[in-house]
């Protein structure tokens, strides 16, 4: 008998209909002898309508409600799925996260996990029920309700099962597994079999959301393989683990594209020790996430810098600089909120030289301008204009041979 962690994310529970499909999957797994916890997203859009509602009644809704107003939606798909176990004659109980015991920091709409009591849990399973915990969300000390960030199921099914010592998470979703680029976006790109923690960490940091960063990494830590696969039929899926890989030869694995990128420079800073560090300071403090910073080398002791952000910090990014830059004697601070990224992974294209130059020579030749690039040892990424992403995605995936034969 194995313990088995699968999650069901919010389009595969959109309406009872989906809800009872999910109830008769989980019931084959119990058929076949496996204690099985359940966790679910919420259904379909809960959670964007939910962001709409509560900025219906307030330009800033408070932090602390806004979470208990979006952890809602998975205590509402937990319930339904647990009633549609029952129907079918199965024992089953939801949990909030809370009541899963899982213990988070103070960061709200981001908290993290700290630990996972995972008493009440056990218990259950011992006395022979499916255990359906609400995702996304857990519980501070002073006992106030945190979610966990957009896509936090993922996270909280490989949390659980790094400490149940689950056999396997499976994430079931509306494609078939991890495809060499988004499917919506290119219908040629392959499904891969099996991908490794690290490549799948790149590929889903920067853009591919069919799992949540954070929950990849729990999986590296703790070495719980994750297998994505389709809640709609059984086609074999894609299994991230860190055994050996078959397909490592493939040096390209994945492209990988994310729009919500936007761009702060400061023009005309004074060139001396500690600049940087007012001008960043002050964005870690307000809780903006700086993604990539390029300064452009000093001519007479006067440079630029720039620095991306997410769109929707953009705004509160330019309140933080803006004064600073003033203060330090910058001589103006622009920005460009319509841009995005898009990145090749491969852990094949470690000490192989040749990858960038072909990837920039593909994107000008598609006429496209490259505004910053970075890169990490299995990762190059450009900055280009947002209207021109998805094209640079199609012409990268043809360039490096992703179609297949
Ligand atoms: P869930 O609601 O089940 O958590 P998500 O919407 O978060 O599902 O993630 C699944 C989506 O991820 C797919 O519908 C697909 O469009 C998108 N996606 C983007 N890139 C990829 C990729 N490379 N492989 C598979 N899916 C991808
Ligand atoms: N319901 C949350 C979201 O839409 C969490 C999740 O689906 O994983 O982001
Ligand atoms: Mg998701």
């Amino acid at each position: 008998m194995a313990l088995i962690v699968q999650k069901y994310g919010g389009s595969s529970v959109a309406d009872a209909g989906k809800i009872k499909n999910v109830a008769r999957r989980i019931a084959q797994t119990r058929d076949k002898g496996n204690q099985v916890v359940v966790v679910v997203s919420a259904m379909g859009d809960t959670t964007d309508d939910l962001i709409k509602m509560a900025h219906q009644v307030t330009g800033r809704p408070a932090d602390r409600e806004l979470d208990v107003l979006l952890s809602t939606g998975e205590l509402v798909s937990s319930t339904l799925l647990a009633m549609a176990l029952r129907d079918k004659g199965y024992e089953a109980i939801s949990l909030s996260g809370a009541q899963a015991g899982i213990k988070t920091d103070t960061t709200y709409s981001s908290a993290r996990i700290r630990d996972i009591d995972p008493a009440r849990v056990v218990k259950e399973l011992k006395a022979g029920r499916v255990v359906i915990v609400a995702g996304f969300q857990g519980i501070t000390e002073e006992m106030d309700v945190t979610t966990l960030g957009r896509g936090g199921s993922d996270t909280t099914a490989v949390a659980l099962a790094a400490r149940l010592g689950a056999e396997i998470c499976q994430l079931y979703t509306d494609v078939e597994g991890v495809y060499t680029a988004d499917p919506r976006l290119v219908p040629e790109a392959q499904k891969l079999t099996e991908i490794g923690y690290e490549e799948m960490l790149e590929l889903a940091s920067y853009g591919v959301k069919v799992i949540h960063p954070r929950a990849v990494e729990l999986g590296e830590l703790f070495n719980i393989p994750i297998l994505i696969a389709s809640s709609y039929n059984d086609s074999p899926g894609t299994l991230i683990h860190g055994g050996a890989l078959m397909e490592v030869r493939n040096k390209v694995r994945g492209v990988t594209y994310d729009l919500d990128v936007a761009k702060v420079t400061v023009i005309g800073v004074p060139d001396r020790p500690g600049i940087a560090a007012t001008l960043f300071e002050p964005l870690a403090k307000g809780g903006i996430s700086v993604d990539t910073i390029v300064q452009n080398a000093s001519i007479e002791n006067i440079t630029d810098l720039t620095f991306t952000v997410a769109k929707s910090q953009l705004t509160k990014a330019m309140e933080v600089v803006g004064p600073i830059a003033r203060s330090i004697g910058a001589r103006e601070c622009v920005s460009d909120a319509k841009l995005g990224k898009v990145s090749i992974v491969g852990t094949g294209m470690q000490n192989t030289p040749g990858y960038a130059a072909r990837m920039f020579r593909t994107l000008s030749e598609q006429g496209i301008n490259i505004q910053l690039i970075t890169t990490s040892e299995i990762r190059i990424t450009c900055i280009i204009d947002e209207a021109r992403v998805k094209d640079a995605v199609r012409a990268l995936h043809k360039m490096f041979e992703l179609e297949g034969k």
